[in-house]
Order: structure tokens, then sequence, then C-alpha cells
């Protein structure tokens, strides 16, 4: 039997968090002075991990996203992707990173299975991408997406979260990238989650801006049409352009009636949504594989129809919604 949840919504991605930390500490994902860390045995371990992949995969699981935190700061991640690859089932299998440490794996990756990567990244200017990550080194990420494309980890995705008054002068910028090379940009709404309801009412833009944006500069964004199981993305291309560009608007144009993602935090809770505080801890199911299969879809059941993160810490929502930061649940 698929896994669909009681609004019908068939599930077929499992997006794995593997670590809670990170070289960097974006301002929308962690607090100043970053995360208070799990503990190394809190976190699952690859054994542990490969179990719910393999349970998963029984129940029509076959894509997966490996995020964090950052992906690429846990130790020996290249032999989870070659153990992840080899599920029977697992069709699709990417990975989302800051970029950073592309150049030392990205072969590796490859060569283990890994099929693409979303590499995050904000801004074009070397001096905001420092404070935007508080720590880091534009020209770091770019050899990132150099290695990316070079080892055909495609297609190679950049997710740029638009923030108003912080880099919503680049749109444009972005929107050039794709003349130059096959990349693919994503632009993402900012989204309240976590601790971090005053920035977001500062600087959440929706993604309209994007577009009216691009109508003033003369570019004009033309609908592409998107395969089946593409994702939440409206796809676009302007003339010239080797890649596209892609809308992700979880706020003003939310795709919950379509979501077919469960998570996976780094110490093993599953969750149904992104946004809401529910989710259950997979360790004391491990070790019995239609216990763990009850799970999944017992988690499944409880799905939530939609996330209304708009509604939460600005109006008020039903029921209060994660305070998690991103780098705790996996973005
Ligand atoms: N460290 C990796 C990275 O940065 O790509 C993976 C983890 S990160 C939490 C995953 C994605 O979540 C990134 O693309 C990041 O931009 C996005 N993200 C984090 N906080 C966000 C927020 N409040 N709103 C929208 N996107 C957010
Ligand atoms: Fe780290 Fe990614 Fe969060 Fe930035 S968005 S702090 S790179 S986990």
């Amino acid at each position: 039997m698929p896994l669909i949840d009681a609004h019908g919504r068939r599930h077929d991605y499992l997006r794995i968090s593997v670590t809670d930390r990170c070289n960097l500490r974006c301002l929308y994902c962690m607090g100043d002075e970053g995360i208070e860390q799990l503990s190394h045995s809190d976190i699952l371990s690859y054994e542990e991990i490969l179990k719910v992949v393999t349970a998963g995969a029984e129940l029509g699981i076959s894509k997966i996203r490996i995020t964090g935190g950052e992906p690429l700061i846990r130790k020996d991640l290249v032999s989870l992707i070659e153990r992840i690859a080899a599920v029977p089932g697992i069709a699709d299998l990417a990975m989302t990173t800051n970029g950073v440490l592309l150049p030392h794996y990205a072969a590796e990756l490859k060569k283990a299975g890994l099929n693409r990567v979303n590499i995050s990244l904000d801004t074009l200017k070397p001096d905001l991408y420092r404070k935007i990550t508080r720590c880091g080194e534009l020209k770091e990420v770019f050899k990132g997406i150099e290695a990316a494309l070079e080892y055909e980890l495609q297609p190679v995705k950049l997710n740029t979260v638009l923030m108003k008054g912080v880099n919503d002068s680049e749109v444009i910028d972005f929107l050039k990238l794709i003349l130059e090379k096959p990349l693919h940009v994503r632009f993402i709404e900012y989204m309240p989650i976590g601790d971090h309801d005053r920035s977001y009412v500062d600087h959440y833009l929706p993604l309209s801006y994007v577009e009216e944006t691009a109508n003033n500069a003369g570019l004009t964004l033309s609908p592409l049409p998107l395969p089946g199981g593409a994702g939440p993305a409206e796809s676009y291309t302007i003339p010239g352009g080797r890649g596209t560009i892609g809308l992700i608007h979880p706020i003003s144009k939310h795709f919950c009636d379509s979501c077919n993602r469960l998570r996976l935090t780094a110490e093993g809770n599953l969750k149904a949504c992104l946004y809401w505080q529910d989710e259950s801890p997979v360790r004391p199911v491990l070790d019995n594989k239609k216990a763990l299969q009850g799970l999944i879809r017992e988690v499944l059941s409880g799905k939530p129809v939609e996330h209304q993160m708009a509604a939460d810490g600005i109006c008020g929502s039903v029921k209060p919604g994660s305070m998690r930061g991103m780098s705790k649940t996996g973005g």
C-alpha cells in the first residue's frame, strides 16, 4: 500500500537531516549564538538512518534528500551516500548544501551515487555573504558550484532566500547567472521557521517581487512545463538562458496540497510537516521493521492539511508552529 495521507497526498520523498551542526551561521537559520548542539550519541548513526530508508523504500519512498545543518561536515558522509544509493527502490538521491566543502567531496559523492545538489546562495556580494552567513567566504561557494558542475551533480540548483532590504537589489544579477552557466536559480520565500518572527516580519518579500523586477527590467520570464513530481517550484527561463529560474512560494502561494515529503531530523524524529511541532521518535522501533513502517504510516496519518506559516507570529494560529530553526529540522 503506497503512503497516502488522510488528504489523499501520495508521499514518496524523505528528507534526512544528518547533523544539526554547520560551518556557517546564516541569519535566517540560526540565532547569534549558533544553536545548542545535539551530542554525538543523540544523532542517528548511519546504520539507523539506513533502517529508516530501507523501511521507507519498501513503502514507496523513492526520493531522498540529505540535508542538515551542513551535511558535508558529518564524518564519512560519502559512505552513507553509497549505502543509500544501493537501497532497492531509491531512484533519486540529492543533497542540500552550502557548497563550501563541495570542492573536496564532489568527485567522491558522484562516484558514491549522489545524483544532484542544491547549493544555498543568497547574495553575489562577498561582504554581504559574510554578513548573512556570519563567517562565510563567497569565493568558496563559487568553487563548490564549479565542482558540482564539473562532476555533473546535475541539475545544479541554487537556493536563494529572497529578503527585503538584504538581497532584493540582486534579483536581476541572479537571473543573469543562468546566461553564463547551466544553473537553476530558485528563489525561495523567507519562512517564519524557528524563533525568527521579528526577522521574518522585517524581511519577508513575496516572490511576485521577482516577476515585477524582471518585467521592469525588460526581462521576460517564460514559463516552462514541469515534468511530474518535479517539486513545488514554478519554472521559467529567460532569452539566452542556459538554465532555469524557479519560484518557490511557501507563503504567498503555498503548495501544501501537493506536498509529498516526510522529514527525519538528525536525532531521529519523523515529521510530516516542516512547520508544525508534531514529531515522533523512530529509535524505539528501529529494530522492528514492521513497527517502523507502522510508525511512518501513523506519522503520515496525522499530517495537517496545510502549514499556516503565514498566520503564526503575525496574527496567531490554531496551534503553535515549530520553534526549531531550519538547521535543527533539515531544510
Ligand atoms: N546547510 C545546507 C544549506 O544551507 O544548504 C542545508 C541545510 S539549510 C537549513 C537548507 C535550506 O534551508 C537552505 O537553502 C536555506 O537557505 C533554507 N532556509 C533556512 N532557513 C530558512 C528560512 N527561514 N526561510 C527559508 N529558507 C530557509
Ligand atoms: Fe548552515 Fe545551511 Fe543554516 Fe546556513 S542555512 S546556517 S549553511 S544549515
